[in-house]
């Protein structure tokens, strides 16, 4: 496994070959040597640890989903019969859906080749809303998460909110589930929390989340 420490207690693993550039191979080898995989997983799980695994190719998401991962993210190409499993096993869906939301443009610029590469990248892409629809209808955990990439969380909740993933669910992706879920508990009084506050319930309009009347950080506040 491959990846770093983000948190105490999870394990990030990335394993997209492919994603990147049209001379990588479509698979995800990385997973497909399984025993250690698993052997891995069970080890990280015994100590109270959880593992996230990036997968972007239907063999490395199906591989995935069959470990018992914790935390799914992209998600691409992911088989739409393995939601139920997915759900009745607590993996979370985290599909990154800002992350390739520069694929729509690039596709309309220049048609997505006949080839693999080409296939890929064009369903992939074409699939996800429905896909992330049907992880939300399946009652699988669906998470606001950016791969790495700050400042664009209401703009995630806008593309979870335009797949069919109700406002208040997008919204809770992006907090006090994804918080809980990251092992920091739910929202109360005296727990360690950076804030940020609306003139309007975000729950309702998702849209407000661009224009924060109220920010503390670390316990200072900065507006
Ligand atoms: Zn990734």
């Amino acid at each position: 496994m491959r990846g770093g420490w983000l948190l105490p207690g999870l394990v990030d693993v990335h394993t997209h070959p492919g994603a990147d550039s049209p001379g990588d191979p479509l698979d995800d080898s990385v997973l497909r040597r399984d025993a250690e995989g698993a052997s891995r997983l069970r080890r990280v799980h015994a100590i109270g640890g959880r593992v996230a695994v990036h997968s972007q190719h239907e063999d490395g998401c199906t591989a995935a989903v069959f470990a018992g991962v914790d935390s799914l993210e992209h998600g691409r190409h992911l088989r739409l019969d393995l939601l139920d499993r997915m759900g009745d096993q607590g993996t979370v869906l985290v599909p990154t859906m800002c992350a390739s939301s520069g694929t729509k443009a690039s596709l309309r610029k220049q048609p997505p080749a006949s080839d693999a590469w080409g296939r890929w990248k064009s369903t992939g892409w074409e699939r996800h809303p429905n896909l992330v629809r049907c992880a939300f209808e399946a009652g699988v955990t669906v998470l606001a998460g950016t791969d790495g990439a700050a400042g664009i969380i209401a703009d995630e909740v806008d593309c979870l909110v335009a797949a069919g993933v109700p406002a208040d669910v997008a919204v809770g992706g992006a907090s006090w589930v994804a918080r809980s879920w990251l092992g920091f508990g739910d929202l109360e009084h005296g727990a360690l929390a950076d804030i940020v506050g609306y003139d309007e319930d975000p729950r309702v309009h998702p849209d407000v989340l661009r224009r924060p009347s109220r920010i503390v950080l670390r316990g200072r506040v900065v507006r």
